[in-house]
C-alpha cells in the first residue's frame, strides 16, 4: 500500500525529480509508482459525470413487421438484431399517433398530442403552407437535458414546424441537420403520382435540407439523405463523448418516396424497400461502433422505434406491419405498435422480451429520470418512467392505451381488451364508422384483430368506456395548431 509518509512528510524539502529518482532505488517505489499512476489518471470533472447519453433513433413509416428480431424473412438487419440480442425489445410498444406530426410531438414531450395542440380532425399532420408548430411551451426531452447541461444534437426529420421559432433549435436542440418536413411534400414533378412514387428522382420533390435554421440543399439528393445522416450523427458522439449527450436521429426513411445510396442498391432480397431498411440498419450499426470506439458504450442508451405503422397504399414500397391488422393512419394495432429496442450494455439486461404495454411517451420521464431530471410537474404527462422496465423489471408500464385518431379517441386498450368505438380506414376515402357496441378484441388471443367478442364480454366494454369517460373529463385540450396555413 501507498505509505505518504515515507516521503512526503519526513523529507518535505527534496525536488519532485530527486525524489522519483530515490523512488526507484527505494524499495517502496512499486507503490509509489501506482500511487503516481492513479494520480495521473484520475478521471477529469467531464469523466466523473456518470448521467447517462441518450440516442434516440426514430424511423419514419418502419412497420412491425420489417425488421429481422420482428420477423421479416428476407430483409436483413443485423444491426438491429444485435440490439435485440444485447438488449430490449418490446412486443407491445405503441406511439402516440398513427401519423408523422402528433406521433412526433408525443416522443419529444411525452404528452398525448391533443394536450400539445398537435391533433387535429382537419390537417392531420404539418405541411409546408403550414403556419404553425409546437408550441412554445411544451416542453421537449432536449430542452429538459439542455437546462440540466447535456449537449443535445438533432439529425434528421422534424415534422413540427418547418418556420424558424418551431424548428430544433428553438426547441432545446443545440444544432439541427435535417429535412423539416415530410420527403413527399413540395411535390414539384406532374404526372401520374404512382410513376412518380415508382422511380422516384430527388427533383421530383423540392425538399429542402437545413443546417439549424438555413437552408443548405434544395432540393435535398435524397439517395444520400441515410448515409449523410449517419454521418453527421457520429460526428456528434465524437464531438460530445466527453460529456453527457442527448442525440435524436429521425431519419427520413422508410417514408415514401423510397432512396437509398449507391451502396445499398440491390443490397436487399426484399426490393427497394428492404434496401432502405438495410441502409437504416447500417447506420444503426455505424452509431453502436462508434460509441463502442469511444468507450461510452456501457453509459449510452440507445432505444430505436418507428414514428407509426407502415404506409400500406404502397404497396411494396410501403413496408408491412407482419401479423398486425392494417398499418398508418388507423386506430388499428399495425398503425400504432411498432418496433422498438432498448441497447445499453451492463444495464439493459441482453436478450430479454419485454410485453409489458410501453408508449413512446414513457422515453421523456424515462430519459429524465436516468439524467436526473425532474420531471415537469406543471403540465400532465402521460409517460412513464420504465427505468424498472429497462433494468429487467416485469412490471407493467400502463394499463390502458388510448387510440386517438386527430381529436377523437377512435380505441382503447384496457389490459388485454381493446374496444373499437369508431373505425376508418387510413387513405382510401371511406369515412369513419361509429360502432355501437364497439368492436371488442382479447389483444393476447387475437393480435390481428380478427374476432370481434363485444357479445361475450359486455364486462370488458363496460370497463373500457368507464376509463375512457374518466380520461375524458381530466382532459384539457390545447386548441389545434395543424389547420393554420400561411396564406391565412
Ligand atoms: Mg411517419
Amino acid at each position: 500500500m501507498f505509505a505518504p509518509h515515507s516521503f512526503s512528510a519526513f523529507r518535505p524539502a527534496r525536488s519532485p525529480f530527486r525524489c522519483l529518482a530515490a523512488c526507484f532505488r527505494a524499495p517502496i517505489c512499486a507503490a509509489w509508482l501506482a500511487a503516481l499512476t492513479m494520480l495521473l489518471a484520475r478521471p477529469s470533472a467531464a469523466q466523473e459525470d456518470r448521467r447517462p447519453n441518450v440516442v434516440l433513433i426514430f424511423a419514419d413509416d418502419l412497420g412491425y413487421g420489417d425488421i429481422g428480431v420482428y420477423g421479416h424473412p428476407t430483409i436483413r438487419t443485423p444491426h438491429l438484431d444485435r440490439m435485440a440480442a444485447e438488449g430490449m425489445k418490446f412486443t407491445q410498444f405503441y406511439v402516440g399517433a398513427s401519423v408523422c406530426t402528433p406521433s412526433r410531438a408525443a416522443l419529444l414531450t411525452g404528452r398525448l398530442p391533443i394536450r400539445s395542440g398537435m391533433a387535429s380532425d382537419g390537417r392531420r399532420v404539418l405541411f409546408p403552407d403550414s403556419r404553425l408548430g409546437l408550441p412554445a411551451r411544451e416542453i421537449t426531452i432536449a430542452e429538459a437535458l439542455k437546462d440540466a447541461g447535456y449537449a443535445t444534437g438533432m439529425v434528421g426529420k422534424w415534422h413540427l414546424g418547418h418556420l424558424e421559432p418551431f424548428l430544433p433549435t428553438n426547441h432545446g436542440f443545440d444544432s439541427y441537420y435535417g429535412i423539416p418536413y415530410s420527403n413527399d411534400m413540395d411535390r414539384v414533378a406532374g404526372g401520374e403520382w404512382q410513376e412518380i412514387f415508382w422511380e422516384p428522382k430527388s427533383e421530383y420533390w423540392n425538399v429542402p435540407l437545413l443546417r439549424d435554421t438555413e437552408v443548405i440543399e434544395r432540393p435535398v439528393n435524397q439517395e444520400t439523405i441515410t448515409r449523410r445522416y449517419a454521418e453527421e450523427a457520429v460526428a456528434f458522439i465524437r464531438d460530445h463523448a466527453e460529456e453527457p449527450f442527448f442525440l435524436y436521429l429521425a431519419h427520413t426513411m422508410p417514408h415514401t418516396p423510397l432512396f437509398r445510396s449507391a451502396a445499398f442498391a440491390g443490397h436487399s432480397k426484399a426490393g427497394l424497400y428492404g434496401d432502405v431498411i438495410e441502409e437504416i440498419d447500417w447506420s444503426v450499426g455505424q452509431v453502436m461502433q462508434t460509441l463502442e470506439e469511444e468507450g461510452i458504450a456501457e453509459r449510452t442508451l440507445v432505444f430505436f422505434t418507428s414514428d407509426n405503422g407502415p404506409w400500406l397504399i404502397f404497396r411494396t414500397h410501403g413496408g408491412s406491419a407482419g401479423l398486425l391488422r392494417d398499418g398508418k393512419g388507423t386506430t388499428y394495432e399495425g398503425g400504432m405498435r411498432v418496433p422498438a429496442l432498448a441497447w445499453r450494455p451492463g444495464a439493459v439486461p441482453p436478450g430479454a422480451v419485454n410485453s409489458a404495454l410501453v408508449t413512446a411517451m414513457d422515453v421523456f420521464p424515462t430519459v429524465l429520470g436516468m439524467a436526473g431530471v425532474p420531471v415537469p410537474d406543471d403540465r400532465v404527462i402521460d409517460g412513464m418512467d420504465i427505468g424498472n422496465i429497462l433494468r429487467g423489471s416485469d412490471e407493467d408500464a400502463h394499463d390502458m392505451i388510448l387510440y386517438y385518431r386527430g381529436e377523437r379517441i377512435f380505441a382503447a386498450r384496457v389490459g388485454p381488451w381493446k374496444a373499437h368505438f369508431i373505425t376508418q380506414r387510413a387513405y382510401i376515402g371511406d369515412d369513419p364508422v361509429p360502432r355501437d357496441p364497439p368492436i371488442l378484441h382479447h389483444l393476447e388471443h387475437d393480435p390481428s384483430e380478427r374476432f370481434d367478442v363485444s357479445a361475450d364480454h359486455p364486462e370488458a366494454l363496460e370497463e373500457i368506456a368507464a376509463r375512457v369517460a374518466e380520461h375524458r373529463a381530466g382532459l384539457d385540450p390545447w386548441p389545434t395548431q395543424l389547420d393554420a396555413r400561411i396564406e391565412e
